[in-house]
Formats: C-alpha cells, structure tokens, sequence
C-alpha cells in the first residue's frame, strides 16, 4: 500500500503488526477473554476511546517508508512515541530531482499567522515562483558537486543543500501514537505539506484497522477546513 504525496514523496505501508481484534483482544486479557463477534468488539472499542483507556491501542504498530522533504521530517521528527530510521547524507549523493518544488505560492494566512494560503496572483507568477526555487536547488547541487569533485566528504558537503530536499525513513508506530499523530498533523492548523502525508497515513490507517478509525473519528477533535 503505497500513496504519492508531493512532487517526488511517497509513504508506504511496510508493515503492520496488529489490527482491530489486536486492540480488543488486548483490552479483555484483564478478564481472559477474546473476541466477542463484530457489535460487540465495535462497542468495546468506541468505549476504549471514549473513556481514553488507549493502551490497548499500543498493540497495533504500522511500519512505514516515507520519503518527504527535509523540513516535512524536522517537524514529523517531534513525535517521540514512535522509532525512526532515516536515510544518511554522510554516504548518499544527491541530484536536483530530489527537491520538493510548490507549484504554487502561498502567502500568510490572515487568521492563522502561522499558517498560509494560495496567493492570488496570475498563474504566470506562481510558475515564476517554482522556477526561482528550482533555479536555486540547481545552485546548491551545482556547488555540492563541486566541493565533492575538491574532495569534500558527503558529510560536509550536505551542508549547503537546502531544506527541500527529499530524505527518506522508516517510521514505526503504534496505532495510540499514530492517532495523535494524526489529530496534530490532519488538523489544518498543520502545514499543508506534512497534512498531505497525515491525510494518506489517515486513508492506510481506515483500510487497516476500520473499527479503530471509525471511533478516533468520532472521538478526536481536529479541524479539517
Ligand atoms: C500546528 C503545529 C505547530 C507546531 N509548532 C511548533 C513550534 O512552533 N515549535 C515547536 O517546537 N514545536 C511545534 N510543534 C510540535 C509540537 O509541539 C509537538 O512536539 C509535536 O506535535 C509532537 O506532539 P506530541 O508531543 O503530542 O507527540 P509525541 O512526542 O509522540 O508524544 C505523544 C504524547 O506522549 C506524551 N509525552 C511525550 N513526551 C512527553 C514528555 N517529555 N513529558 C510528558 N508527556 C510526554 C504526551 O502526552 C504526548 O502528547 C507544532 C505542532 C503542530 C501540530
């Protein structure tokens, strides 16, 4: 299970280690019992979420590949609950294809400072707008390739490549953790690049484990417009 996200992101499911029954069956141990048919696992799980007894929800852990720009990763990076791995810059080379360019500018929100929304502007000036960010990813790779061509190590070399270039990690988290995950970052409140690979990881997350998404939904509040 696989979703494109950006102009060159992906996030793919590798892995899941659990599912709904895993969260019920993890909840009834306390009474050694298992599952109890469809309607009654359903209601369990509404209450789990409803009461906030969410440590049965550990029991369900997604493993995922992402591939996102850099500054996607810093702020996904802050969610401590969950294991990550990433690609290293001190062995990897890179090339201009590897950077995420907008195809359109955004300005600051009016109401949210923190945020932003598409500029209006004619369409002329939004792909002015990409060509000045591909122009200077063409800069930074151009002098990255000379320094390495000097005899730089990658790992100083790095330094001058900017934060839209892609990076690539392994995240591994638990459904509980994943869901707070995705209160934050499907939330518009997020920034729109990181929102786009909450809002596929939410889509994985209702193909997976239904009973469990059906109740985070109706349970956890985040603004979606
Ligand atoms: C819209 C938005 C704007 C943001 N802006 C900024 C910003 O300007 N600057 C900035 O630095 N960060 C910012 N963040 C990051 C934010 O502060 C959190 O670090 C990030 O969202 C991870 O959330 P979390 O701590 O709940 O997740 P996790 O780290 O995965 O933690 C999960 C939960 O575990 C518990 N927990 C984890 N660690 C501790 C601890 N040490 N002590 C007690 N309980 C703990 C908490 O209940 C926490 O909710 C922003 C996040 C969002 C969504």
């Amino acid at each position: 299970m696989k979703h494109d996200v950006l102009d060159s992101g992906f996030v793919a499911l590798l892995d899941l280690m659990g599912d709904d029954l895993a969260v019920v069956r993890s909840a009834r141990v306390s009474f050694g019992g298992g599952s109890k048919g469809e309607e009654k696992d359903r209601k369990l799980i509404r209450y789990l979420m409803k009461h906030g007894h969410e440590t049965p929800f550990e029991h369900a852990v997604f493993q995922l590949h992402v591939k996102c720009p850099i500054f996607v990763a810093r702020q996904w990076f802050r969610h401590r609950w969950s294991s990550f791995n990433e690609i290293s810059g001190r062995y990897t080379s890179f090339d201009e294809g590897e950077f995420y360019v907008p195809d359109k500018k955004r300005v600051r929100e009016k109401v949210n400072k923190q945020g932003s929304m598409v500029a209006d502007i004619p369409s002329e000036e939004h792909v002015e707008f990409a060509e000045i960010i591909r122009a200077e990813c063409r800069r930074s790779v151009d002098a990255y390739n000379r320094l390495l061509e000097q005899g730089t190590a990658k790992e100083l070399a790095r330094i001058i490549l900017p934060q839209n270039m892609y990076t690539q990690f392994y995240w591994t988290v638990n459904a509980r953790s994943l869901m707070n995950f995705l209160k934050l970052r499907c939330d518009i409140h997020a920034q729109y690049e990181i929102r786009l690979y909450a809002l596929a990881i939410r889509s994985m997350f209702r193909e997976r484990m239904p009973w469990t998404s059906d109740a985070f939904e109706e349970f956890y509040t985040y603004e979606e417009a």
